[in-house]
């Protein structure tokens, strides 16, 4: 199959570099702070040494005569210092070498998610200090303890919400990361749940890494276990469309999936009690219009029991087209990242980007649960500042979130007031009047910001109530969808008496 080249999605090509994350303007290393960079340096190494990718924190000192880097290319340098030095043995006059000293732990120099970048000032530091600082990397590096960045969307309808991705990849296809990145990652980002789902027909690394489907989960399975992120063991099925890149997970044997026929590989899938789903059904690489389209193929995996779900959501691109068939087919809709670098190097969390993310309403927080939720398609997707899924659900996030302070008021016709709403969820949310109150005008928009309290005007109507009256102002939450382009109805519900 030809595939086109696309940032973070299940690459086949990589003629193009991802996207790297936003430099910070200046890096200034005190003793305090490890003279570290990040691995988005150095993609090409990355992608040939996949043990970089594992640690992402690399160590550097300038050293004159400088001896022992010379795996790094001389671009490199080009890159690092804005300048050409040459040959690694020939540095220009006054430009130090970057001599490469090993990676360390992770838990002991990578202070913060997203590192300080270094940049040409870097080389201008006096050798002392940076000997200094060295000197402080190696004797008294203090251990700092990572964050997880928690997903606030609570729980409802009796289910635990579990924050899920479903869909990534490691050096065991062409992903650039060794199989314990992952399950950090997702513990940092505020996962409870994620599947490592490599390619079965496709390691573009194998000179390095053998072929060995099963080898990521087993990998990753303590790493996940010790920070309790639920590992699903997964693989993607990568054919031509139809029918396009399928997603096998909770599979016992993904090596059983390695068939010469598709229709084999996702019945392999099946004997093994998989949960099933196609991915990015309108994938640029395969749809160069970017819009999904169903084939006869997928009526007979939807016939036969064959397909679960839908990544409605891949990477950044939303297909209303699956969207919509999940509606009518009663699909679990999934959101998932397909990511193939380390995750901060797609989505910047320091920008207040999130991963995709699968939201399911499992009865319990393990792989049962989640397997019995996704079969019973009680999922939904998070997107950027959306969550789509169905209405009761939608409606019960927004019921938990949303708080209108003081609801009980007092007015003479005429009257105004503000009302205080609070908005507890991560989700900022966008309303419209759906439909005006009898007692009370409220404003046609209204945004709830997350996190916040907001004071909304409303005015009282010359309706007057006699005795303490319910209110509702009904609107509809445009980022909460329901179906393509169809918000969310909600009520911002009141008690109130209106005089004369
Ligand atoms: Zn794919
Ligand atoms: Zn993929």
């Amino acid at each position: 199959m030809d595939h086109v080249v696309r940032p973070g999605i299940c690459m086949t090509k990589r003629s193009q570099p991802h996207p790297h994350p936003k430099r910070s303007a200046a890096f200034t290393p005190t003793p305090n702070s490890p003279a570290t960079v990040s691995s988005d340096l150095f993609p090409s190494l990355g992608s040939s040494w996949p043990f970089l990718a594992e640690t992402e924190t690399v160590v550097f000192s300038m050293v004159p005569g400088y001896t022992g880097a010379s795996h790094f290319p001389p671009r490199r340098y080009d890159r690092l210092g804005g300048q050409s030095c040459g040959h690694p043995c020939q540095p220009a006059a006054g430009v130090g070498h970057l001599n490469f000293l090993g990676w360390p732990p992770k838990s002991q120099l990578y202070p913060r998610r997203m590192l300080p970048v270094i940049d040409q000032k870097f080389y201008r530091f006096p050798q002392a200090l940076l000997l200094a600082i060295f000197a402080s990397v190696l004797s008294s590096a203090p251990a700092k303890a990572m964050d997880r960045s928690e997903i606030a969307i609570p729980d409802v309808l009796g289910y635990h919400t579990l924050k899920c991705d479903f869909h990534m990849h490691t050096v065991f296809s062409d992903g650039l990361v060794w199989p314990t990145v992952r399950p950090i990652e997702a513990w940092r980002d505020g996962l409870d749940a994620i599947s490592i789902t490599d390619h079965i027909e496709y390691q573009p690394h194998r000179g390095d890494i053998p072929t060995k489907h099963d080898r990521p989960y087993e990998i990753a399975k303590p790493t996940a276990d010790n920070n309790h992120v639920i590992l699903i063991r997964g693989s993607e099925i990568t054919r031509a469309m139809p029918p396009g890149h399928i997603n096998g997970i909770f599979l016992t044997d993904c090596s059983a999936l390695a068939t010469d026929k598709w229709e084999d590989a996702v019945q392999a899938a099946a004997d093994q009690g998989a949960f099933i789903f196609w991915n990015h059904p309108g994938w640029t690489g395969q749809q160069p219009d970017g819009v999904a389209r169903w084939y006869e193929e997928h009526s007979m995996l939807l016939e036969k029991g064959l397909l679960h779900g839908i990544e409605v959501v891949n990477h950044t691109s939303y297909y209303p087209e699956a969207h919509r068939w999940c509606l009518e087919h009663g699909l679990a809709m999934l959101s998932n990242s397909d990511v193939h670098p380390p995750i901060d190097h797609s989505f910047e969390p320091m920008s207040g980007e999130h991963r995709p993310v699968t939201l399911v309403f499992s009865k319990s927080r393990d792989a049962e649960g989640i397997h019995e939720a996704l079969s019973a398609a009680r999922t939904a997707v998070y997107h950027q500042d959306k969550i789509i899924g169905k209405e009761d659900f939608l409606q019960a996030i927004f019921d938990a979130t949303v708080t209108v302070k003081f609801s009980e008021i007092d007015l003479r016709a005429g009257q105004t007031t503000n009302l205080q709403v609070h908005n507890a969820c991560e989700v900022p949310y966008r309303l419209k009047l759906r439909e005006a109150s009898e007692f009370l005008e409220s404003p046609g928009s209204i945004t709830l910001p997350a996190g916040k309290s907001v004071l909304v005007r409303v005015k009282a109507k010359n309706n007057a109530t006699a005795e303490p009256t319910e209110i509702a102002l009904d609107y509809e939450v445009e980022n909460l969808l329901v179906a393509p382009d169809e918000g969310c109805p909600v009520t911002l519900k009141l008690k109130g008496i209106i005089r004369e």
